[in-house]
């Protein structure tokens, strides 16, 4: 019988890759090592989620202490240090790197610093030239900002480089109507940058239900974001004092940073995948089955290498389903129905199940929407309006959809998953008694239908 080094070697230390290889270790009893050839943690923890949504966090702060002027309070803001706030952020991202590591070696994992290349269904090369068996090889490398091909594409900045500004800049061009785009697009305004987007299509967000993107591309107007649909970037050129952009509407105008957030691309390139007959898509994706298993036996890949829900929750539940089948003896298939979630722009959007035109082409539905205004920011004069909408099948009764826009729509939406992963009904939702007074008691007071569609 071959020895190998290892029963699992893993390339890639982001959200699957590190549930995989600990859960292989510590619940599988597997002997298992780990590459990664940048920051421990990966995309949400270094480059994503977290420094986003602790930047949201800071950028809404002008308008919490509008609001709190509002109540009485006598405060003022007096500018926002940029620097400070960097250091603060580098600070915590390298606490939950270290906090990352000690979990792995914790579990017994092995961690390799560097990149690692797969050299046949069994081995894998590093950089460094050490070379190691596996019975098993997981890929979880991720993915990484696409940029189109546009003159002048490399003076802009993708994600990855937001959370390295030297400076802040005082005008800011965001191209793409996605979730990054549009999260970094409120992120930039709130700290007090004159920012605009450009997107290519009809509205922003596209994908979500349309009533909702209406409603969250309004707010985001209304919050001083000049968004420009239809429109993209023809061309960028530098200037002594910036960055032009020309458009194709025609236009031309110079900012200080141009972000571009149009795409990911899976991370599959140069890991020596297809000469061992590991299966690409065309946009690079890994090519697996339900068992997220490649065309090769031996080798796996889980989170956003596939392409599949390019999500952290999800690619950690593909990583721990991937471990219980293979290193548990419990065959665990990830279903990827009705997963929540929500984009961080402001105010957030919240989503789970289907969009009122995914719901109507299935069969006739009620759609059920309320927009108010929250009771916190009136006192401000504000005339943001929170949205609830649910969609009933009027056949089954079944929520087929819930979605939020408003402040804590994220929170909400968690909650809301459950009952309809549960296959709650209206009446289920009906039955249940207000928690009074809040947002979300909208979802259980909403008795008439808006509309049947
Ligand atoms: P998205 O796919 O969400 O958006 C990409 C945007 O770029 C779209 O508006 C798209 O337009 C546009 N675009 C694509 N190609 C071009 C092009 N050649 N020229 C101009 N515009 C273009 O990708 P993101 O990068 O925003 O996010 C990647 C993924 O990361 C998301 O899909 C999501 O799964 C995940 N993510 C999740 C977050 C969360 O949960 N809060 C936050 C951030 C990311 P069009 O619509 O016309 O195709």
């Amino acid at each position: 019988m071959t020895q190998f080094d290892y029963d699992l070697f893993v390339i890639g230390g982001g959200s699957g890759g590190v549930r995989a290889a600990r859960i292989a270790a510590a619940e599988g009893g597997a002997r298992v090592g780990l590459a990664e050839e940048s920051r421990m943690g990966g995309t949400c923890v270094i480059r994503g989620c977290v420094p986003k949504k602790l930047m949201v966090y800071a950028s809404e702060f002008p308008g919490e202490i509008e609001d709190a002027r509002a109540y009485g309070w006598d405060v003022q803001a007096h500018g926002f240090d940029w620097a400070k706030f960097r250091g603060t952020l580098e600070a915590e991202l390298t606490r939950l790197e270290t906090a990352y590591r000690s979990t792995l070696k914790n579990a017994g994992v092995s961690i390799h610093d560097a990149r690692a290349t797969v050299m046949d269904a069994h081995t894998v090369e590093l950089a460094t030239g050490e070379r190691f068996t596996a019975k098993h090889i997981l890929i979880a490398t991720g993915g990484w900002p696409f940029v189109p091909d546009v003159p002048g594409a490399e003076l802009a900045v993708t994600s990855n480089e937001m959370f390295h500004l030297e400076t802040l800049p005082k005008r800011a061009l965001v191209v793409g109507g996605g979730y990054i785009a549009s999260e970094f697009a409120c992120i930039l305004n709130g700290l007090g940058v004159q920012t605009t987007q450009f997107y290519r299509g009809a509205q922003i967000l596209r994908g979500f239900d349309d009533e909702a993107r209406g409603h969250v591309a309004n707010a985001m107007q209304a919050a001083g974001i000049a968004i420009h649909c239809g429109t993209d970037v023809m061309r960028l050129e530098k200037t002594p004092g910036g960055i032009r952009a020309l458009a194709t509407d025609g236009s031309e105008a110079e900012f200080d940073l141009v972000l571009y957030a149009t795409g990911r691309k899976p991370n599959s390139a140069g890991l020596g995948l297809e000469a061992l007959g590991v299966a690409l898509g065309r946009n690079g994706e890994v090519k697996v089955n339900d068992w997220s298993q490649t065309a090769v036996p031996s080798i796996y890949a889980v989170g956003d290498v596939t392409d599949r829900v390019n999500l952290t929750p999800v690619a950690i539940r593909e990583g721990h389903a991937f471990a219980d089948t293979v290193f548990r003896g419990v065959p665990t298939r990830f279903d990827h129905k009705d997963i929540a979630s929500a984009v961080f722009t402001q105010p957030e959007l919240a989503t789970i199940g289907l969009t009122e035109e995914a719901a109507r082409a299935l069969g006739p539905t009620e759609v059920y929407a309320a927009a108010f205004r929250p009771m916190k920011t009136l006192f401000a004069g504000r005339q943001d309006r929170v949205l609830m909408k649910l969609l009933v099948s009027v056949e089954t009764r079944k929520v087929l959809g819930c979605h939020i826009v408003g402040a804590g729509a994220g929170e909400m939406i968690q909650l809301v998953a459950i009952a309809i992963g549960m296959g709650a009904t209206k009446e289920d939702f009906d039955r249940t008694v207000a928690v009074h007074p809040t947002m979300a008691e909208e979802l259980v007071t909403m008795r008439k239908p808006t509309r049947v569609v």
